[in-house]
């Protein structure tokens, strides 16, 4: 294994899920749904491999087919126009797309300055870029975690390259307000910065929070690279459809890195998730209103069984403080977990450069069943 990537290890999802399997435990660790997405994109997909299309290497950027429907989405949602043959790209996942974009925009040695705690496959496509991470710490501030913007300013130097934003960001269930946002942009505008955005959770705002892309404020359309997925809208994580939406320049040097990842990927999937974008808006409520009562379900249970309870406005996660149950490090009590309780959280620590500011807080998924949470729930009260 190079050195750049030694110090990255198994994926803490890879980690826990077989944890959970080995266990028997309740699995509220990696975030996927254990309900599949709808049927008629199930069939749309199935469609599609019958009737030939996708079962072959599709086209370098995508199928017109879906390009075409991201293109609409991002207008209808946003009001964006992204024209769909040079400002949209699909990717394997918005893992690819992340990977692809590091690799393409990153010299050696350029700093990313990131939100701190940070999705794990930010932290190592960096490293195999050869950049330099530089990680923004959001604190708890009351019952959500805040972005402090002197801190974001202050890391930002003449080394820096990008700005690498999430929003709604996993882990914490933060959404970005207007004011961070503005105030995000207005730097990469002052220091003249690229501008990476992973919005895979746009769908899943809760109570009032507006979910806004970066991309739409002044100045940003022509520097920010934004980062989709079907994986989490639509409960087909499986699939690895996601895509990339970006100005021309930014999209084709995206491309240039992405073509010697996968080249292309998931064909016939590619039709199926461009019949999920125009599903109608009711769609997106259900499955919005869905996950709000899956969200209310254990993060009050959570409470009930003695945890400190940061509310998500966004994601499908709920973050947690373990210090009120007598416990200090989330790493520990993870591990063991499935064993006194039966259920699987993921560490926020793994996410943090500065661990030590991590280090009580562990992520619970709710895009589980009802009964499957109730049961989760019932299992932690049984830790008092
Ligand atoms: N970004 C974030 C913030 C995520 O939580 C995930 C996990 N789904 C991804 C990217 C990867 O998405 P995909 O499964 O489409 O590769
Ligand atoms: N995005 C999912 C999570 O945060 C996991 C995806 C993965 O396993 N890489 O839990």
């Amino acid at each position: 294994l190079n050195r750049s990537l030694a110090e990255f290890g198994t994926t803490i999802f890879a980690e826990m899920s077989a944890l959970a399997v080995r266990t028997g435990a309740i699995n509220l660790g990696q975030g996927f749904p254990d309900t599949d997405g709808p049927e008629e994109i199930r069939e749309a997909a199935v469609r599609a491999l019958r009737d030939g299309r996708g079962n072959q290497y599709p086209p370098g950027p995508g199928v017109p087919e879906l390009r075409t429907a991201i293109a609409a989405h991002q207008e209808r949602r946003y009001g964006l126009a992204f024209d769909p043959d040079t400002e949209v790209l699909v990717t394997a996942g918005a893992t690819e797309a992340i990977a692809a974009a590091l690799l393409a925009l990153l010299e050696p040695g350029d700093e990313v300055v990131a939100l701190e705690p940070y999705y794990d496959s930010y932290a190592a496509c960096i490293a195999m870029a050869g950049g330099r991470r530089v990680p923004v710490t959001l604190r708890p501030d009351g019952d959500a975690f805040r972005l402090d913007l002197d801190e974001l300013r202050a890391a930002v130097t003449d080394r820096t390259r990008l700005l690498l934003v999430n929003t709604p960001h996993n882990p914490t269930g933060t959404v970005l307000t207007r004011a961070e946002l503005a105030a995000v942009a207005e730097l990469a505008v002052e220091r003249d910065l690229l501008v990476v955005t992973d919005e895979v959770y746009e769908h899943l705002v809760f109570d009032g929070a507006e979910h806004l892309p970066l991309a739409s404020f002044p100045g940003m359309r022509e520097r920010t690279v934004t980062i989709g997925s079907a994986g989490k809208t639509f409960s087909f994580t499986g699939w690895k459809v996601g895509w990339v939406t970006a100005a021309p320049g930014l999209v084709t040097a995206v491309r240039s890195a992405k073509q010697y990842l996968t080249y292309v990927a998931s064909g016939p999937f590619q039709y199926a998730v461009a019949e999920a974008l125009a599903l109608p808006e009711s769609y997106f409520a259900a499955f919005r209103a869905d996950m709000l009562a899956k969200r209310d379900l254990l993060a009050a249970g959570l409470a009930e069984a003695g945890f400190g309870v940061f509310r998500p406005t966004g994601t499908y996660f709920v973050t947690t403080d373990v210090r009120p149950l007598g416990e200090s490090d989330g790493v520990a009590f993870c591990r063991a977990l499935p064993e006194r309780a039966g259920v699987v959280a993921i560490p926020n620590a793994v996410f943090y450069d500065h661990r030590e500011e991590g280090a009580p807080f562990v992520r619970f998924a709710f895009c589980k069943r009802t009964g499957v949470l109730e049961e989760a729930v019932r299992r932690l009260k049984a830790l008092a």
